[in-house]
C-alpha cells in the first residue's frame, strides 16, 4: 500500500508551512526525510506529523488543496498524587475547572475549504468519523468560525476504536471538551468555549463546576469515586483562562477496564498498558488513606483485570477460535463503509468487515479487528512453543 513517497514531496509548500508553524524551513525537510512529516494517500491528499517536531505537535496535518493546517491536539499529563500536583501544576491560577473525561476517541473537526473533515489523533482523516460529524456538529458553527477547530470526544457502542455501552448514548456521539485555532492551536477559555458550543446547539461535555484551588482535591476526589461506580472513566481539571495546560486524573475502574482489554490481547497491547496503571493504583490508594480491606479489594481488582482477560483468551485459542475483537459501524452510506476499509487497511489495521445489515435508513456493519500477534503467540505457546 504504502509506496515511495519522494514523488509527492514536492506539493508540499515548505517556505509557507514553515512560516505558518514558525519552525525553520530545514527542520520540515528533515522531517520530510525522516517520514516523521509523511505523505497520506487518501480521497484528501495531505501530509501529517507523525512524531512531534520542534513545537508541533505530532497529529498536526497539513492539506495541500486547499492549503490549510490543523494543529495535533497536545498531550494532557495526568496527576498520580492529586492534592500535591494540582497545587503545584495551577500555583498561578485562583480557580480550576473540573470537566468530565469521556473515554471515546479523540477526534477534531474542520472545515477544510468547503468541507468537513474529521481527523483522529494522529491526524488523519477518518471517513466514518466524518460521516457521523456532519450530523452531529454541521455547518453552521464552521460557517461562521472557519479559523477554528472543535475538538471533542466520540463516544458510544458504535465506536470502531473505543466501543463503549455504559453512557446511554444509541450510536455514537460528539461531546466538545476544546476549541483551538486551527493554525496555532490556541484554545479557548472554558466558559467561552462552553457558551459558543450552547449557541450552536453541539453536544460539550460535563462540567463539574470551578474550584478553588485549595479545595479541588476534595470536589475531584468525590466526583472520581462516584464516576467510578458507573464505569465512568474520569476527569479533566483545567485552568479556565486555557492558559496552563490540563491535567487528567481517573478512576481505578476505569484503570481496570482498560486492563481487562489490554490482556485480551496481551501480545498486541499488554506491556504498554500495565506498568504505569499499576503505578496509579498504588498512588491513589496512598493518598486515599485506604485500610487493609480496601487495599486487599484494589489488590483483587487489580489481578483479576490482568489475569481473567487473558486466561479467557488462552481458553478461546485451545477451542479454536481466532482471537479478534469485535466492533461496529452504523453509517447512513455504503459508500462510507468502502472508504473506512480502505482507510483501516492503509492505517495497517487488519480487519474483516460482515456483510451490512440494514436498520431502518442506516446499515449496520460489524467488523472483526484481528489482533494476530496474541494469536500466533497462543496458537505457538500452547503448541509447546518456549516463551524466549
Ligand atoms: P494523551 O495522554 O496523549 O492525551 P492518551 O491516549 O493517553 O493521550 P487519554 O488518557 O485518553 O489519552 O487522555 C487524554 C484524552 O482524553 C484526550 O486526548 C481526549 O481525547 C480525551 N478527553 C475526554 N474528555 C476530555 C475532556 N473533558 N477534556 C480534554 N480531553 C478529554
Ligand atoms: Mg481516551
Amino acid at each position: 500500500m504504502r509506496r515511495d513517497v519522494s514523488e509527492f514531496v514536492n506539493r508540499l509548500d515548505v517556505e509557507k508551512v514553515s512560516g505558518l508553524l514558525d519552525i525553520p524551513e530545514h527542520r520540515i525537510t528533515g522531517a520530510l526525510k525522516r517520514k516523521t512529516l509523511q505523505y497520506v494517500y487518501g480521497r484528501r491528499e495531505l501530509f501529517r506529523f507523525d512524531k512531534p517536531v520542534s513545537s508541533i505537535e505530532g497529529g498536526t496535518s497539513v492539506f495541500t488543496k486547499p492549503f490549510d493546517i490543523v494543529r495535533g491536539f497536545p498531550k494532557i499529563s495526568r496527576t498520580l498524587m492529586l492534592y500535591p500536583a494540582l497545587k503545584r501544576h495551577f500555583s498561578s491560577c485562583r480557580k480550576v475547572a473540573v470537566e468530565e473525561k469521556m473515554n471515546g476517541y479523540n477526534v477534531r473537526v474542520a472545515l477544510i475549504g468547503d468541507a468537513l473533515v474529521a481527523l483522529t489523533r494522529g491526524g488523519f482523516v477518518c471517513p466514518y468519523t466524518t460521516e457521523k460529524a456532519i450530523d452531529l456538529a454541521g455547518l453552521d458553527f464552521f460557517k461562521d468560525h472557519p479559523e477554528l477547530v472543535l475538538c471533542g470526544e466520540m463516544v458510544g457502542p458504535d465506536s470502531p476504536y473505543v466501543p463503549k455501552t455504559f453512557y446511554d448514548i444509541e450510536s455514537l456521539d460528539f461531546f466538545v471538551f476544546d476549541i483551538r485555532e486551527k493554525i496555532t492551536g490556541k484554545p479557548l477559555p472554558v466558559m467561552k468555549r462552553r457558551a459558543l458550543m450552547e449557541e450552536y446547539g453541539i453536544k460539550s461535555v460535563r462540567l463539574f463546576g470551578e474550584f478553588e484551588l485549595g479545595e479541588a482535591h476534595t470536589g475531584i476526589t468525590r466526583i472520581i469515586k462516584e464516576l467510578g461506580g458507573s464505569m465512568h472513566e474520569g476527569v479533566v481539571i483545567k485552568d479556565p483562562q486555557m492558559v496552563m495546560p490540563s491535567v487528567k486524573y481517573t478512576s481505578s475502574e476505569s484503570n481496570c477496564a482498560d486492563l481487562r482489554y489490554a490482556f485480551e490481547f496481551y501480545n498486541d497491547f499488554g506491556r504498554d498498558f500495565f506498568f504505569g496503571r499499576v503505578c496509579r493504583e498504588a498512588f491513589q490508594s496512598v493518598e486515599w488513606g485506604e485500610d487493609e480491606a480496601q487495599i486487599r479489594k484494589r489488590c483483587q481488582q487489580l489481578g483479576e483485570s490482568i489475569l481473567v482477560p487473558m486466561l479467557n483468551t488462552i481458553k478461546k485459542k485451545k477451542a479454536g477460535e481466532r482471537i479478534a475483537e469485535n466492533v461496529q459501524i452504523r453509517v447512513k452510506s455504503l459508500d462510507t463503509v468502502k472508504e473506512f476499509e480502505e482507510y483501516l487497511r492503509l492505517v495497517g489495521v487488519d480487519a474483516v468487515f460482515e456483510e451490512p445489515e440494514k436498520i431502518g435508513d442506516e446499515f449496520l456493519v460489524r467488523i472483526k479487528k484481528m489482533h494476530q500477534s496474541t494469536n500466533d503467540r497462543t496458537e505457538a505457546i500452547l503448541g509447546g512453543q518456549l516463551w524466549s
